[in-house]
């Protein structure tokens, strides 16, 4: 749902004028220029989560793939011709509806940056729940109402039909045939081009779950699955950050075989800088910060395998992977990089439907190491070291720019008790809906980290300690609203936190002190409040 229609318009006629081009002059080249850039559309709506948009997408990327024959063979029948050309047709129309009905005007957009913090929820998400009756789910609709997740509720026969997209919908299985949940989900999924379709109360046995996504959905739940699973797996999917576009450094002593490198990547949106001579490799590290090296094999004076094990020496630049592109197969040399943990290899020529896709899992494996070095892993926030370090970044840019900055300490109250009556399991969930509410209200330029158990540090860059009072005040009360089902009742929780601002704590470490002080003191007064003293 975040797509800007402007980029998706950009994007959608790309593919179209090499789809015209190659049907105007059938060579070889222009149906790899076509095949390049349709793959690169459907990673784009794969990337953008414009699901129903890239399900079509996707068919006909497999279609066409299977047709790759090499350039001396490369004939397609003309059955064949009009089916692909009909489905792109279709491709563009479902594509020019969607831009139709999510003009920019209507876009939801996230505060601002330059924006004073406040508590609002930052997006409004729709979600539907098709086919359930409201009662059961009463709990979880006033839960995501809280995260900014409004629940509308139809039967089969309500369901609108001239309304804007939900971002989800939630569609109960329960007393349905497989057959007729399988067409339901069919229908939904022609209508919806970026809606995630979330089936629950499936049986769960492989060919209900194989047939249900094959109909259209975008995850399946069974019978058994907990309302707390459901809840994180909504949370997640309204909560999806955009990745920075990758990043790749070409190492190529041949400007031409690197200016040809560059435009395939550039067509799947991948950014890159290219170094002619190995010994820039460093600089272009460190200027550059890529994701990936992709790096030549044989360079004058120089092979691929000894300018990496020159990078290798470097700390920081030891799990960076690299991709070599080599001229023939020489054993030896592959051996060598392998063991330098070099992490693919492709041959000259290139594939590059198969270049950009190798270069894209390569960078996705390495950014998902990256975030579980970073983050933690139950909530998805900065862990305690990163935040510090982000702290002690962050007061630099306080003092470099004459900036304010605030920091605020958090620890749930009574935590223990939590534990000890309704189970760690449960104290894992309230720890998590915290970590949700405090990203979901402020801005992306403030940072949340989980700084231990049950305790939270935020940053806010740019605000003072009132400021961050009055926002995160807000966010306490609400806190204390969330009502958590635990068997026939429910019970709630709340926070205390203290502030601190720079410049009047002048150092990362005395901002940590005093909040943490100033926290103390508002467990002392009685918890569920704010302390800043000034
Ligand atoms: P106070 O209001 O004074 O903060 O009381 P409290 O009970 O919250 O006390 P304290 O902050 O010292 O207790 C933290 C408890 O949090 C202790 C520990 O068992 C629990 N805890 C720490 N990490 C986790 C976690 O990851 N999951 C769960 N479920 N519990 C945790
Ligand atoms: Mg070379
Ligand atoms: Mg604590
Ligand atoms: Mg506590």
């Amino acid at each position: 749902m975040s797509s800007p229609p402007v980029e998706l318009k950009k994007k959608s006629d790309e593919f179209y004028v090499k789809w015209r081009a190659y049907v105007g002059a059938s060579g070889f080249d222009e149906f790899v220029e076509f095949a390049v850039s349709l793959s690169s559309f459907s990673a784009f709506l794969h990337g953008k989560g414009l699901s129903g948009l890239h399900q079509i997408s996707h068919g006909l990327e497999q279609q066409v793939l299977a047709l790759f024959e090499d350039e001396s063979s490369h004939q397609i029948e003309p059955g064949t011709l009009g089916d692909l050309s009909s489905r792109i047709e279709g491709l563009r129309v479902r594509v020019s509806n969607f831009i139709d009905n999510n003009q920019p005007a209507t876009e939801q957009r996230r505060v601002h940056a330059e924006q004073a913090p406040t508590a609002e929820p930052n997006t409004i998400h729709h979600l539907w729940l098709v086919g359930s009756e409201p009662e059961p789910w009463h709990d979880l609709i006033a839960q995501l109402a809280y995260f900014g997740i409004h629940t509308h509720v139809f039967d089969w026969t309500s369901v609108p039909t001239d309304t804007a997209e939900p971002a989800i919908v939630l569609i109960d299985a329960t007393d349905l045939a497989l057959d007729d949940t399988c067409r339901r989900i069919q229908g939904l999924r022609a209508r919806f081009s970026a809606t995630d379709l979330i089936a629950h109360s499936l049986r769960s046995d492989f060919d209900n779950l194989k047939a249900a996504l094959a109909a259209g959905c975008d995850f399946c739940f069974t019978l058994e699955t907990p309302e707390a699973v459901i809840m994180a797996k909504i949370i997640e999917v309204c909560g999806r950050d955009e990745d920075p576009p990758y990043r790749v450094l070409v190492v190529e002593d041949s400007w031409t075989a690197s200016k040809s490198i560059r435009r395939t990547l550039e067509q799947s949106g991948i950014e890159s800088f290219a170094v002619t001579q190995p010994n820039e490799v460093l600089l272009g590290l460190r200027h550059f910060q890529p994701d990936l090296i992709l790096m030549d094999m044989y360079m004058p004076g120089c092979t691929g395998v000894e300018a990496t094990r020159v990078i290798r020496q470097h700390a920081e630049f030891l799990s960076t992977p690299v991709v070599y592109l080599s001229g023939d197969s020489d054993v030896a040399l592959q051996v060598d990089a392998l063991r330098l943990g070099g992490d693919h290899f492709l041959t000259k020529p290139f594939n590059p439907v198969i270049l950009n896709a190798v270069v894209k899992s390569k960078i996705e494996r390495y950014r998902t190491l990256r975030r579980s070095m970073l983050q933690d892993s139950l909530t998805g926030l900065l862990n305690h070291l990163t935040s510090k370090e982000r702290l002690v970044a962050a007061v630099k840019a306080a003092e470099a720019g004459c900036e304010p900055l605030s920091v605020a300490m958090i620890d749930i109250d009574h935590f223990k008790s939590v534990n000890d009556n309704y189970g760690h399991p449960m104290g894992d969930q309230v720890i998590r809906s915290l970590a949700w509410l405090l990203k979901q209200r402020l801005r992306k330029t403030d940072l949340v980290g989980r700084y231990g158990g049950e305790e939270f540090i935020v940053i806010l860059p740019g605000s003072n300690a009132e400021q961050g009072l009055e926002v995160l005040d807000r966010i306490r009360r609400d806190f204390a609203q969330i009502k958590y089902p635990y068997k026939e009742t429910w019970f709630g929780t709340t926070f205390s936190a203290g502030l601190s601002q720079f410049p009047s704590s002048a150092s990362a470490q005395s901002l940590i002190k005093d909040a943490d002080d100033a926290l103390f003191d508002a467990k002392r007064a009685g918890r569920n409040q704010l302390i800043w003293r000034h």
